[in-house]
């Protein structure tokens, strides 16, 4: 198993995400929709011109499971998925995201509406998560890939299995604190509101299974 480290502008990035305030923190979901969708559009556009390659639309859809008991909320897609050096260079370094910059440029302080108001990606899952697994089978690969980071430090990767070309988010969701109730990213009824607001317009179906726990 592979260890490393964060991009020292990531992790700056880290602790501003995770220490903002709560009101923003529910736009986690709609950055993983928005990448699953992403990830789902990048095989349709490939069909388009790879002939061996059909985009039937009911294989393409996003997955929310919960498992309150455990704490796990998994954000799933059958998109084009990660290779390992893709899991590496996109979810290693947050080199795209320009919320950073921005913040600097303006003299912003941490927990300032930048959160809200801008795509932030994937590290906001950090802001409701205590420890992140991404499992990605890309697309024409035989092997499945493992990534796993508290967020604080660093990740580790790892060869592991899976069925499905696609990602899976395995968020382990964050203990209440007296602050902060991290408990309603476990209900249905929460994320599905949180859903409705920022993911709407999201072209791909979003199934959640309604399990009575
Ligand atoms: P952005 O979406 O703006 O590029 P993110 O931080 O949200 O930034 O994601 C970084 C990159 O990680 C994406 O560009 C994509 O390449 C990859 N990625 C994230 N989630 C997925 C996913 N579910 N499936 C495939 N690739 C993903
Ligand atoms: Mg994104």
């Amino acid at each position: 198993m592979a260890k490393k480290k964060f991009k020292a502008e990531s992790k700056r990035l880290l602790d501003m995400m995770i220490n903002s305030i709560y009101t923003h923190r529910e736009i986690f979901l709609r950055e993983l929709i928005s990448n699953a969708s992403d990830a789902i559009d990048k095989i349709y556009y490939k069909a388009l011109t790879d002939e061996n390659l059909e985009f039937d639309r009911s294989n393409y859809y996003i997955k929310i499971d919960i498992d309150k008991e455990n704490r796990i909320l998994k954000i799933s897609d059958t998109g084009i998925g990660m290779t390992v050096e893709e899991l590496e260079s996109n979810l290693g370094t947050i080199a795209k995201s320009g919320s950073l910059a921005f913040k600097k440029d303006n003299n912003l302080k941490d927990g300032y509406d930048i959160i809200g108001q801008f795509g932030v990606g994937f590290y906001s899952a950090f802001m409701v998560a205590d420890n992140v697994t991404v499992i990605s089978k890309a697309l024409g690969e035989e092997t499945a890939w493992k990534w796993e980071s508290n967020g604080t430090s660093g990740y580790t990767l790892e060869e592991c299995e899976k069925d499905l070309t696609g990602t899976e988010i395995i968020l382990k969701v964050k203990e209440n604190t007296e602050d902060d109730q991290f408990d309603d990213y476990l209900e249905t009824y929460r994320l599905k509101s949180i859903i409705k607001k920022y993911s709407d317009f999201v072209r791909y179906p979003i199934k959640m299974d309604i399990k009575s726990t």
